[in-house]
């Protein structure tokens, strides 16, 4: 056990050149390291990667073979297995964008056993040929571990639902003795309890960290003249910083995008409606320009680590806390201060109810989803400590924080009664 975790903070230092592991990564690292199922909740930022690459390495040393790592974007895929090679670790990627050859290339390579991490979008695990070789590894003992990132997919109640993640099961069921390792960024407890209902990992160690972003400085504004108090926000305090500014449709993205390029912003759109192509490029340009604004649908922002987004804007209402935690989640992940701000309008209540009301879904879903509205109109009605409301969401108890705008500037005037009052009756 404690040879285990000294192999693997030797690992840390030498291949990743980090002095040491934070928060929990060192207890999910040795229960992976041993074989155990684990479930990982930790926030953006805190480092859930190298909670199963540094047990993808140790354990491809001890002569356990490959750790197949399932992820739901190409576009992440790509990145870490960039890194991964950079300090000459064997990992590869398979996805639908590659040519047949490639594809050839890393099979052949996999079944040699010389991969020690392979990534692989959670659509493959249905495909007969890459059965056929999880098979082969297997028999050979050669299927070292099964880490799940953004284990949230496989939830309906979440707000990145996958269909194909549902299919999941298929690993632990082929290959039961394969320890598991999920990992996400939601702690929301019917998302986390669906997890471990559909991913069967009843039998998991589960670790949480706390949600806490203390550098982050939430701020919630009414919403009156909407472009023109993000403007304002934007002049007084982040000229020429990249952010994120998330608007609720696409249309809404396309327009904002081009308004605030009329106001000499760089600001670029993001939303599925977009090719590929281009979501690839404005991705590529926020990420390695400086100062790019990114107006997105939340299309945009899963997996991304930008250390350096100083701000994330929420024109519209998000859909829930774990949207607003998730999103905002994204600003600050270098720990320097960051904002997250939103405009909040009682239209934007309306709307959302409506949408709720009208969809097609089941009853009960809706019934969740609406209870899930309702407590973030709560965190943006609230006059105390938004952070202590956050994090009392995810079942954490913290005191008020001194940096948000209602311990900052505790409200005497807004009056959240009578708002909230409408709209609950409407
Ligand atoms: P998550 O998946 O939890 O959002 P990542 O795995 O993308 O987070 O890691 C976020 C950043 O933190 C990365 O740049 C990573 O290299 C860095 N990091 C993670 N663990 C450590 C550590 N122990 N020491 C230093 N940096 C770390
Ligand atoms: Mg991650
Ligand atoms: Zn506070």
């Amino acid at each position: 056990q404690s040879r285990d975790l000294q192999e693997a903070q030797a690992v840390l230092q030498q291949v990743f050149g980090y002095p040491s592991f934070r928060g929990l990564q060192a207890e999910v690292v040795a229960e992976a390291v041993a074989g155990r199922d684990a479930l990982v909740l930790m926030p953006t930022g805190a480092g859930k990667s190298l909670c199963y690459q540094v047990p993808a390495i140790v354990r491809q040393r001890q002569g356990k073979g490959v750790t197949l790592v399932v992820s739901p974007l190409i576009a992440l895929m790509h990145d870490q297995v960039g890194a991964l090679e950079e300090v000459g670790v064997q990992a590869a990627f398979l996805n639908s964008s590659q040519d047949f050859e490639a594809t050839k290339r890393i099979e052949r390579a996999l079944l040699a056993g010389e991969l020690t991490l392979l990534y692989a979008a959670p659509e493959r695990v249905t495909n007969a040929r890459f059965q056929a070789l999880l098979d082969s590894l297997h028999e050979r003992g050669l299927l070292s571990l099964f880490a799940i990132d953004e284990a949230h997919c496989v939830s309906q109640w979440g707000h990145d639902f996958r269909e194909d993640y549902l299919q999941l099961n298929l690993l632990h069921e082929r290959y039961p003795e394969v320890p598991r390792l999920a990992l996400t960024a939601t702690a929301d407890s019917h998302t986390r309890a669906d997890m471990v209902e559909r991913l069967q990992l009843q039998d998991a160690q589960v670790f949480i960290s706390s949600f806490d972003r203390p550098n982050i400085r939430y701020r919630v504004v009414e919403k009156k003249d909407p472009r023109a108090q993000f403007l304002r926000f934007l002049y007084d305090e982040h000229r020429g910083d990249a952010g994120i500014v998330y608007c609720g449709s696409r249309k809404k993205v396309d327009e904002t995008a081009e308004w605030l390029e009329q106001q000499g912003i760089k600001a670029l759109p993001y939303h599925a409606g977009l090719d590929q192509a281009k979501r690839a490029k404005h991705q590529d340009r926020f990420l390695r320009e400086d100062g790019v604004v990114m107006v997105a649908t939340i299309a945009f922002g899963m997996g991304i680590d930008k250390p350096d987004v100083r701000f994330v804007a929420h024109l519209d209402l998000p859909k829930n806390i774990e949207g607003y935690y998730q999103e905002t989640g994204r600003a600050g992940r270098d720990g320097e201060p960051a904002n997250a701000w939103m405009a909040y309008g009682l239209a934007d209540v309306v709307q959302q109810r409506r949408m709720i009301d009208e969809s097609p879904a089941h009853e009960d879903f809706k019934r969740i989803q609406r209870s899930k509205l309702d407590a973030l109109l709560a965190l943006a009605e609230s006059t105390d400590c938004r952070r202590q409301r956050l994090l009392a969401y995810f079942d954490e108890d913290s005191q008020p924080c001194g940096n948000c705008d209602n311990c900052l500037q505790p409200p005497a005037v807004w009056d959240a009664t009578e708002p909230a009052r409408m709209a609950l009756s409407c």
